[in-house]
């Protein structure tokens, strides 16, 4: 019988999720905000909408940074505003620490809990969440099965 997810492994799941949407081949990052155990937005880093993917076009490289795409991070912020959900005091769940400029966004915005799992080069992220008092909370990586078991748990036959 498989383990139930606690409540961080089950939102770091849905984000490792949204990760498969990601559409640069240089990275795949998702990122699910979540207040009171709900699911506010989520993300992944992708294109503008209706502009080409990395995948389809090659990444555009500015010293040596791909910036064709919208980060993970922001995608869930823009998504939140896009539908009118307030973020203040939300934790935002991401497969990897923040860039930078996410970092800012997440702070600004008003999220006082940053899970992750992994690290991500060359970022500022863990001084600015210091100062700003955004608790930090490093997970190991939940499983990557999802136990979906037909057999035993669905009225399906
Ligand atoms: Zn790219
Ligand atoms: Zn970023």
């Amino acid at each position: 019988m498989s383990k139930r997810p606690d409540w961080d492994e089950y939102f770091m799941k849905l984000a490792m999720l949204a990760s498969e949407r990601a559409t640069c081949p240089r990275m795949h990052c998702g990122c699910v905000l979540v207040k009171a155990k709900n699911v506010i937005a989520t993300g992944y880093n992708g294109s503008i909408p209706g502009d080409e993917h990395c995948d389809d076009a090659g990444c555009l490289l500015v010293d040596d940074h791909c910036v064709r795409t919208v980060h993970a991070e922001m995608n869930a912020l823009i998504q939140a505003a896009r539908r009118g959900h307030a973020v203040e005091g939300a934790s935002a769940y991401i497969t990897n620490m923040p860039c930078t400029t996410c970092s800012k966004a997440l702070i600004t915005a008003g999220v006082k809990r940053v899970v992750v799992f992994s690290d991500y080069h060359k970022t500022m992220a863990t001084e600015f969440f210091a100062k700003a008092g955004v608790v930090i909370d490093r997970i190991p990586m939940p499983g990557k099965a999802i136990d979906y078991d037909l057999k035993n748990y669905s009225s399906a036959r």
